[in-house]
């Protein structure tokens, strides 16, 4: 990189844009898979089953004028356990960091965004004056434009939002088009990172993330949901493999047996599933051991919780 910056160079730094935006929106609408369309690395745990985002993943986006912040958060949902009102929280503690948030809706239930947007966050948007843009996601579902733009004059009457903005995370269709929309709105100021830094969140969360993602396509009722992965050790090796050590935590001793299967079948699976995607995000091999424990009615316990990290 030249030392001398040209007055255009140095112009067009000062003008760089940055900022927070919070992802908010119902489980199941596309947000993790809107925010690894933009940072284009699997970061965020994808599933069909809703709420397998608990905890908020940071993606940094970095244009040659800007970088964006992004917190992907867990779906907005009735608290119903304890866990539920963590996560609710932390959807209003992101909203409370962020210079703009995106809400994002299924084309096909957007009318629930009145329900969705509910008194609380709809004031503290007010009162912190947050630009809200709302993004119509899974438009490649949807049979013609037509149907589009009248979801988009529908939505207008409202004046809630500063933009409406359909799109297809999942075919990146007019993805572009809202990280630049995105962009308008920020303030003007230089990177909050440097700008090789994809995440600020640990490999060790990402890895705890990988192997959940494999219990959610493993498992059916309530054990992906009766699981939590804490990654106790990950040991770096110059030579030969990393080392990572994991506890699956579970509620109940039937899920263990559940989880570890016959002779270790089911245990054996995930760890390979998870291994595999593990040495493809950081690019070399891995030593995976999972410890499986039962720590009985987790989700309710306010000091389990903690332990957990919510
Ligand atoms: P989240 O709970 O809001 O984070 O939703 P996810 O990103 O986990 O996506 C939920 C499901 O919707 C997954 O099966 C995705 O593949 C699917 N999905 C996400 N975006 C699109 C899209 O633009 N079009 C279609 N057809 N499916 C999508
Ligand atoms: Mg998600």
């Amino acid at each position: 990189m030249a030392m001398n910056l040209s007055l255009w160079e140095k112009k067009r730094y000062e003008r760089m844009k940055s900022g927070f935006v919070s992802i908010i929106g119902k489980p199941n609408v596309g947000k993790s898979t809107l925010l690894n369309a933009i940072i284009n690395q699997k970061l965020s745990i994808i599933s069909r089953k809703p709420q397998t985002t608990r905890k908020r993943v940071l993606g940094i986006y970095n244009g040659e004028d800007s970088q964006i912040i992004f917190l992907d958060t867990p779906g907005i949902i009735d608290p119903e356990y304890l866990l539920h009102k963590k996560m609710f929280d932390y959807i209003i503690n992101s909203i409370k960091e962020s210079d703009e948030i995106l809400f994002v809706v299924d084309c096909y239930d957007y009318n629930l965004f009145k329900l969705e947007l509910n008194e609380k966050i709809t004031k503290t948007l007010h009162e912190l004056a947050i630009p809200l843009l709302l993004v119509i996601n899974k438009i490649d579902l949807l049979e013609n434009r037509n149907t589009t733009l009248k979801i988009i004059n529908d939505i207008k009457e409202y004046k809630l939002f500063n933009e409406i903005i359909p799109i297809s995370a999942k075919s990146k269709d007019n993805v572009l088009e809202l990280v630049n929309i995105v962009k308008g709105y920020l303030p003007e100021h230089s990177r909050y990172f440097d700008d090789d830094n994809i995440s600020d969140a640990s490999t060790k969360f990402f890895v705890s993330e990988i192997i959940r993602e494999k219990i959610f396509m493993l498992f059916h009722d309530e054990i992906p949901y009766s699981s939590e992965v804490i990654v106790d050790e990950y040991k770096e090796r110059k030579r030969g493999k990393d080392y990572i050590a994991v506890t699956l935590y579970v509620e109940r001793e039937s899920q263990k047996k559940i989880i570890i299967g016959k002779g270790g079948v089911s245990l054996k699976r995930i760890g390979e599933r998870s291994r595999e995607e593990i040495e493809k995000f950081i690019g070399k091999s891995v030593y995976l051991k999972i410890f499986v424990t039962v720590k009985e009615n987790w989700r309710n316990e306010e000091n389990a919780l903690k332990s957990f990290g919510y």
